[in-house]
């Protein structure tokens, strides 16, 4: 029961109420639109929806919390050549034709360049 009085918490929080929007809107418009296309959909809706009828201060606590989650994903990738999201699909790209490949792979199943370091 505790955990659920917690979720239940959790889930008053407005900056949460707030990205359960974002992902409700987005899971609707994914059905008929792009992904991409869906993301702007969800995020300029919601944020609309909050400036317009809620408090426009979640709203904005709520892009700076997704603009440092960005920026982190942004230096991770510059600053440690190490792709986040490449990384929790388990893959890793090719240098020589930038195809996703797996992770572990040695050879890359599309051009056969080898992974394999030769001492
Ligand atoms: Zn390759």
């Amino acid at each position: 029961m505790e955990v659920l009085n917690n979720l239940l918490k959790l889930v008053s929080e407005p900056i949460v109420q707030f990205f359960l929007w974002v992902a409700v809107i987005f899971v609707i418009a994914n059905v008929f639109l792009d992904r991409r296309i869906s993301f702007w959909v969800a995020s300029v809706g919601a944020t609309y929806f909050w400036v317009k009828k809620q408090d426009p201060m979640v709203a904005l606590r709520a892009w700076v919390v997704v603009l440092s989650v960005f920026l982190i994903v942004l230096m991770v990738k510059h600053l440690f050549n190490l792709n986040v999201a490449l990384l929790l699909k388990g893959k890793k790209r090719c240098p020589m034709c930038w195809e996703e490949i797996h992770r572990r792979a040695k050879v890359c199943p599309y051009c056969h360049h080898s992974f394999e370091r030769i001492d």
